[in-house]
């Protein structure tokens, strides 16, 4: 059931992310946004996917997979987009966005409870990982801020979107420049939750039994209404659930995709 509630404004738009493989068996392949690959050089954009069937890891540093495996991957991926320090987080489906200064070491460096990154400093790549709910994306194209975000129901609902682009107004982002991508995450036809999800994003009221709900489309429009234009705001097309591409959560996988974003040094 989708009503009009559900339905941001028609100018936001849906972009199909492109692979890129990278030359050499070390290179991470990176889902990419088609229009930011083409229209910003200066900026590290993307998501890892699944390698094929076989992969049950991913990127998950909180799982089974084994330290040195998943340590391997970080520093390919690190070395895949030229960015010298990876920043991640224990994420908790919290509204907590971290800011990231300038001085930090090359490697992966993994903080505690946060579920959003920004910076404004080239050379730190910002991840965050998702299997079903959404990597949200927010560049400032002149001022190069960057941000990024995980946004599950809850962050949705306890106000993530609302905080992100808070934090890169505080970092002098100006409203008119700012652009947000919705990355691969579960579809508004599989994600099917029961009423008190729609309740807790305020889609309509929500419905009385069990419903999908579009979480990119209810991120969109949350975006909208605190001010940024329709136009520059993209979701993806791919589903984590219905498409075999990414990990997903509802589908039993145990690895994590991560959404990546940085500014080139
Ligand atoms: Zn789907």
């Amino acid at each position: 059931m989708t009503d009009a509630a559900q339905r941001p404004s028609a100018a936001v738009r849906t972009v199909t992310e492109v692979l890129k493989t990278p030359e050499g068996p070390e290179g991470i392949p990176l889902w990419l946004h088609p229009e930011w690959a083409e229209l910003f050089p200066w900026l590290v954009q993307g998501t890892t996917g699944r390698d094929g069937p076989g992969d049950t890891t991913g990127f998950g540093l909180w799982g089974s997979t084994p330290v040195g495996v998943s340590l391997s991957r970080w520093r390919r991926l690190r070395e895949t987009t030229g960015l010298p320090t990876a920043i991640h987080s224990r994420q908790v489906h919290g509204v907590r966005v971290e800011e990231w200064p300038k001085g930090l070491p090359s490697g992966l460096v993994v903080s505690e409870g946060a579920d959003g990154h920004i910076t404004r400093q080239p050379g730190m790549l910002l991840t965050v990982s998702a299997a079903d709910c959404v990597p949200v994306f927010l560049v400032a194209e002149n001022s190069r801020i960057v941000a990024v975000a995980h946004a599950g129901w809850r962050g949705v609902a306890g106000g993530m979107v609302e905080n992100a682009l808070a934090a890169m107004l505080a970092h002098d982002a100006r409203l008119e420049e700012v652009r947000v991508h919705c990355g691969p995450s579960i579809c508004g036809r599989c994600y099917e939750v029961g009423p008190e999800v729609h309740q807790a994003i305020h889609l309509s009221g929500g419905p009385f039994v069990k419903a999908p709900i579009d979480l990119r489309a209810a991120i969109a429009i949350r975006f909208v209404d605190a001010g940024v234009r329709p136009e520059r705001i993209t979701l993806s097309s791919h589903c984590t659930y219905c498409g075999g591409d990414f990990f997903s959560h509802r589908r039993g996988s145990e690895g994590r995709q991560v959404g990546v974003l940085g500014v080139r040094e």
